[in-house]
């Protein structure tokens, strides 16, 4: 994978988005059915074919089970957290769980990573690319929420891999918003990055100038998006179904996949209208004949009152975001809105009560991602000069010490790269080794923490306890990927690991996924 073109991709919870820089500036790529985003979803239809976008969309209520949508919220997640549970009760897709404990998607078809169904789009973004650019593309830059962690960082750039693309850099989709909004304003000024998509929310505090741009603090929740509010009114509805009918639709997947379209379709109407119905005939059959879903005028104000929880959880992030940077709402000059929900108008009152100010309108929020990518692959290959991107990890890091507690190593908000260093002794007498085990968040105890890897530093040599010291220093590199070092300094004995994740795909695993291509076999 060396020449060839590098494009910008946002790979969205509900749509994927792809730009390049052409004669300077950023252009979206359509996709096949020309629109200028494509819906993160794919299906296995009966024939064995994939299908990718709009197309495996259409089919999503005739085939429920083997139609999947929303993996970006199964990415670095465990099948036996909470999240993953209710999760696998509201999509009719099933979970499973990996033989490491990972999140997985189970159909007929097999058993499939979220990294796999991941690179099932970036394969076929990847074809579109270079149908439109009629040259072969290699290498992108992908985004990912900024509070993605170290795993689902290294889940994202192994998607990539699978699908043929070497992944230069990963930008945090605030961060390449802002690069998008403000490459050619070269006003001094303080950004606020309110990004609320379909399963994930951002907050990023950035400052740029002459061409710098600077991340002061970044913050956000991986499991708030615009599929959440779709629940919510979906819930709704069920109940009133439940209640005029004595009939629940929970365990009807075809009917939950026309309500789900139907909620969603709802819900954006409502942004521009103050009310819109629901109609699903004959959504399933009762021991009476067939049963019709209906709720006439349904209020902006009631989906904003069933949302009221979802969008009072914006207020804690964007204040510790503040907080982190040092400064007040009132220092922040634009606040700009990415995220398709960014265009609910209950998110919008939302953040002007919190930021003091009405939201930046000339911008796109489905594309601003896109954008930002397409314009930090302008700034690798040297194309686009003066401009210095400076990201921050989002997360603090750290090893675990006596007690449980943990040593912070590096605090979250730093610029990235960065290294750190600190010193350890050993704890026992005639301790022959040590074992690093590697933190990452902000409590504590590390049992709160999201555990990130362990190694041992073995044949370390015998002493009285506190006699041997290990330094061990952390490296986050640009795409907020962490290596750990440890050596013992009496003898220089040293190990070091690239943190593979607690869980995450196998160079194997990645090898044999890139190998197999696109599933063209018939399927029983
Ligand atoms: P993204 O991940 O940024 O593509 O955001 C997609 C989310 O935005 C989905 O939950 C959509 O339902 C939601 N969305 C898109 N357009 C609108 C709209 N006009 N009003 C409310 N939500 C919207």
């Amino acid at each position: 994978m060396g020449s060839g073109v590098m494009i910008g991709i946002d790979l969205g919870t509900t749509n994927c988005c792809v730009a390049v820089l052409q004669g300077g500036s950023p252009t979206i790529i359509n996709s096949r059915q020309g629109q200028r985003t494509m819906p993160s979803v794919v299906a296995f239809a009966d024939n064995g074919d994939e299908l990718v976008g709009v197309t495996a969309q259409r089919q999503a209520v005739t085939n429920p089970n083997r139609t999947i949508y929303g993996v970006k919220r199964l990415i670095g997640r465990k099948f036996k957290e909470p999240s993953m549970q209710s999760w696998n009760k509201s999509v009719a897709y099933d979970l499973c769980a990996a033989a490491n404990g990972d999140a997985w998607v189970k159909t007929r078809d097999g058993e499939f990573s979220p990294q796999e169904i991941s690179a099932i789009l970036l394969r076929e973004i990847k074809d579109v690319a270079e149908d439109y650019l009629g040259e072969p593309v290699s290498s992108a830059v992908i985004t990912v929420p900024a509070y993605f962690n170290d795993g689902q960082r290294q889940a994202t750039k192994d998607a990539g891999k699978i699908a043929g693309l070497e992944v230069k850099h990963i930008v945090n989709e605030p961060t390449a918003a802002a690069l998008g909004y403000g490459i050619d304003k070269d006003r001094e000024q303080t950004i606020a990055i309110f990004d609320l998509g379909g399963g994930t929310f951002d907050v990023t505090i950035m400052r740029s100038a002459d061409g710098v741009f600077e991340v002061l603090a970044t913050h956000g929740d991986t499991f708030l998006g615009g599929d959440d509010f779709d629940h919510a009114l979906m819930e709704y509805l069920l109940d009133e179904f439940e209640n005029d009918f004595q009939h629940d639709l929970r365990d009807d997947p075809v009917a939950l996949q026309r309500l789900k379209d139907a909620c969603e379709t709802a819900k954006k109407e409502l942004s521009s209208t103050p009310t819109t119905s629901i109609n699903l005939p004959f959504i399933c059959t009762g021991p009476s004949g067939p049963m019709h879903l209906r709720h006439d005028m349904l209020e902006r104000e009631l989906l904003e009152d069933l949302c009221s929880e979802l969008l009072d959880r914006l207020d804690e992030p964007c204040h510790q975001a503040l907080d982190d940077a040092g400064l007040t709402a009132d220092e922040v000059d634009q606040v700009l809105l990415v995220g398709g929900m960014s265009r609910m108008p209950g998110v919008q009152l939302k953040v002007e009560e919190i930021f003091g100010k009405i939201s930046s309108r000339d911008v796109n929020p489905d594309e601003i991602v896109a954008i930002g990518a397409a314009t930090q692959c302008a700034i690798m290959t040297g194309e686009l000069q003066d401009v210095i991107l400076l990201d921050v990890t989002p997360h603090s890091l750290g090893v675990r010490v006596k007690g449980g507690r943990m040593s912070r190593l590096i605090a979250k908000n730093t610029t990235v790269p960065t290294s750190e260093k600190k010193l350890f002794a050993t704890t026992s007498d005639d301790q022959d080794f040590v074992e690093i085990t590697v933190y990452q968040g902000e409590s504590e105890m590390v049992d709160d923490n999201t555990l990130l890897g362990r190694f041992i530093l073995g044949d370390i040599p015998k002493r009285k306890a506190g006699e041997i010291n290990v330094e061990v220093t952390f490296l986050i590199d640009a795409d907020g990927v962490v290596s750990v070092t440890a050596k013992e300094t009496l003898t220089g004995k040293q190990a070091s690991v690239k943190i593979s994740p607690s869980g995450g795909l196998t160079a194997t695993q990645i090898d044999e996924a890139s190998g197999r291509g696109p599933r063209r076999a018939a399927v029983g």
